[in-house]
């Protein structure tokens, strides 16, 4: 396939190009399938209509006056003619604006009109009515703005066109809009049946491709022998009753399915659903001993670093008192301290290696690797999980999923998989008391979290950095750490960012896990995903820009313990969705109203962080195309039809070439 270069498109230099390759887009073809997250439809309105939406006209009868409030925050005011009134607009962070705001001119403004005080407190300023109502809204970088990346994407369409992948017969069969025209539509909508249309054809191909993967992968993978096993299932017994608690029914059935596989002749391939907390890691640490039992080695693989040492230090402290030695091995280790485990890897020293990605590497090998686990597998592409299996021959597999989907989506999504669900929550869980607060209200959360305080409780809080959105108005994060700090004395506040190495983080997190540091606060959602069974409360600023599911992921990191337990969501935007919260302490009927309670414009969902990473398909809403693509794929496969599709072709290349 030829792979456009990004510089052939107007507009971009060096510099944007770095930009663009920092949120995954490498050529062309990547650029014109970014697609929008949401879109602003805006509407002149009267300033009664006045809304973060709607615009209204105005005429500017003052200079302006820029007021510096503190560094990086600025607030711009003059006044206007609207609708015959003389009123007073004030903007934050525009001061860069100045210079074009000049008596006599034209300005259209979103925002709302207080009444009472006669002024307009602005979230946008237009210099002219935007051409196109409807404007597609992109994730962005720092330093790229959402005009720019639209401007790239408009040129890109104009010189370059997207050849229709989907195999003619399917196209015929739905009535499909070619692959080119649902990209022309997608970034720029104008109408709305046009724009369902172009979903609908976007949302089937990537659901198409998917499954396409997966169907080839289960009929490549049909019947696999894999490791018969062997172990005395009394000491498995013993194992689990001398657990501090009993396992609920759902684990007990999950194990049971574990067990039968892992004794079989056929290879294991399972995946456990189970919402956060609900005690899939020790289901693995079960399987793992039975594994070591029958005289083979584990690996374990999760996402990131701090879960990966997570993982590490349970599951060695239940398993070293029985011999067991586990490992850790991840990147941020020096050469040598690798080369020394994968030294005994291949000894046969270790029984049991926990780890991230840097397992799949080439030089990692085993003794006798009978068994791999892949924690929070929809961070790992179909490709990694199957180069950790490669590491032995056929070894058993287990995922761990903690996304809540119906179990017919599920086998849609992994065919290749047997499917075990938890659903029961271990007895004596309370609710975690959810509260959503409106940042004027902020008074509440302090008070809350000062009680925690006193308690000698930790405190999780999360607070998003959306790099370069220009309308940001999130409150720094180092800011906020001060303003912690100079509310609660001594009290040791600690910000964890995307930014620091791994050792940092790390050291980071051991502190919040000993205690040392009182509340961390996180801008990366992605680092939270630990147990600190002292964290008591759990605060999400801006949580409008998280969906549903990500914040009950987020949520979940409190509540394992005994304790009483808070989750605080901070936000004044869309709290009717967040109210869900309040109401559920269940991760399945959370992701279904997550969806259900979509606005107009916020087509395809917050970015999920709990979700498998389809760039516009949405399991919740389109669970019904799916199936079908799922159904298409697998009559294309059996068709043979795909060995005239050079682009089908190269997907099998790719996924074979493990072999
Ligand atoms: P998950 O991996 O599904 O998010 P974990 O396995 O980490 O959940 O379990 C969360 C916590 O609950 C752990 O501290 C674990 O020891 C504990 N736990 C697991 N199963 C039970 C149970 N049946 N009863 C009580 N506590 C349990
Ligand atoms: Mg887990």
């Amino acid at each position: 396939m030829i792979k456009l270069s990004l510089q052939n498109i107007k507009g971009i230099g060096p510099k944007s190009l770095s930009l663009l390759n920092k949120l995954g887009i490498i050529n062309v073809s990547d650029l014109v399938n970014y697609y929008p997250y949401r879109y602003n439809i805006f509407k002149i309105s009267s300033l009664k209509e006045a809304s973060d939406q709607n615009i209204v006209a105005a005429q500017i009868i003052s200079n302006p006056i820029v007021n510096y409030i503190k560094r990086n925050f600025n607030r711009l005011s003059f006044n206007v003619i609207m609708e015959n009134k003389s009123i007073k607009v004030t903007i934050f962070n525009r001061a860069f604006m100045k210079t074009n705001l000049t008596i006599d001119k034209k300005v259209y403004l979103q925002g709302k009109y207080d009444e009472k005080k006669n002024t307009f407190v602005a979230s946008n300023i237009f210099l002219n009515i935007p051409d196109n109502m409807v404007q597609p809204v992109y994730h962005l970088t720092s330093g790229l703005t959402n005009q720019a990346l639209t401007k790239y994407i408009t040129s890109a369409l104009e010189s370059y066109e997207q050849k229709e992948i989907l195999p003619s017969y399917l196209n015929d069969r739905y009535d499909f809009i070619s692959h080119n025209e649902a990209l022309k539509i997608i970034h720029n909508p104008s109408d709305a049946n046009l724009l369902k249309k172009a979903k609908l054809k976007l949302i089937y191909k990537e659901f198409f491709d998917f499954t396409f993967k997966v169907n080839y992968l289960k009929y490549q993978n049909k019947n696999i022998s894999g490791i018969k096993k062997e172990y005395p299932e009394d000491l498995v017994n013993t194992f689990i009753s001398n657990l501090p608690f009993s396992l609920t029914e759902d684990q007990i059935c999950t194990l049971e399915d574990i067990s039968k596989d892992l004794t079989s002749s056929s290879k294991m391939n399972r995946l456990i659903i189970g919402d956060v907390g609900s005690g899939k890691t020790i289901l693995c640490v079960i399987a793992m001993y039975a594994n070591y039992l029958a005289g083979y080695q584990s690996a374990f693989m999760a996402p990131t670093e701090i879960l990966a040492q997570q993982h590490y230090n349970s599951i060695n402290k239940l398993l070293a008192p029985f011999n067991i030695v586990t490992e850790l091995l991840v990147g941020s280790m020096t050469k040598k301290e690798k080369d020394n485990i994968i030294k005994r890897l291949i000894n046969n020293e270790i029984d049991i290696i926990v780890g991230t990605h840097t397992l799949i590497q080439e030089s990692v090998t085993f003794s006798n690797l009978g068994l791999v686990i892949t924690d929070e597998q929809h961070r790992f592409g179909v490709m990694q999980r199957k180069l950790l299996s490669e590491k032995g021959s056929n070894p058993d597999a287990l995922y761990l999923s903690a996304t809540p989907i119906p179990r017919t989506y599920a086998l849609a999504l992994y065919g290749d998989l047997d499917v075990s669900l938890i659903k029961t929550k271990p007895a004596g869980r309370k609710e975690i008391f959810t509260k959503v607060v409106d940042f004027k209200n902020l008074k509440i959360v302090l008070q809350a979290i000062y009680e925690e305080l006193k308690e000698k409780h930790q405190i999780f809080v999360v607070s998003p950095l959306i790099e370069g959105s220009e309308e940001s108005d999130l409150e720094s994060v180092n800011a906020l750490k001060e303003k912690f700090q100079k509310a609660f004395k001594n009290i040791n506040t600690e910000i964890l960012h995307g930014k620091l190495s791994n050792e940092e983080k790390q050291n980071i997190m051991n502190n919040f896990k000993n205690g040392v540091i009182n509340i961390l606060i996180s801008t990366t959602v992605v680092e939270v995903g630990v147990d600190v069974s002292n964290a008591t409360m759990m605060v999400i600023f801006n949580a409008e820009r998280f969906g549903l599911a990500t914040l009950h992921q987020l949520r979940g990191r409190v509540g394992r313990n005994d304790l009483e337990c808070s989750c605080y969501l901070i936000s004044d935007y869309n709290t009717e969705r967040l109210k869900v919260l309040e109401e559920s302490n269940d991760g399945f009927y959370i992701s279904q109203k997550d969806f259900e309670l979509r606005k107009e414009g916020d087509l395809f969902g917050t970015r999920q962080s709990g979700t498998m990473n389809f760039k516009i398909a949405n399991l919740y809403s389109d669970g019904k195309i799916l199936l079908q693509a799922k159904k298409d794929s697998e009559e294309y496969i059996n068709s043979k039809e795909y060995l005239n599709s050079s682009y089908y072709n190269d997907i099998i290349k790719e996924i074979t070439s493990l072999d």
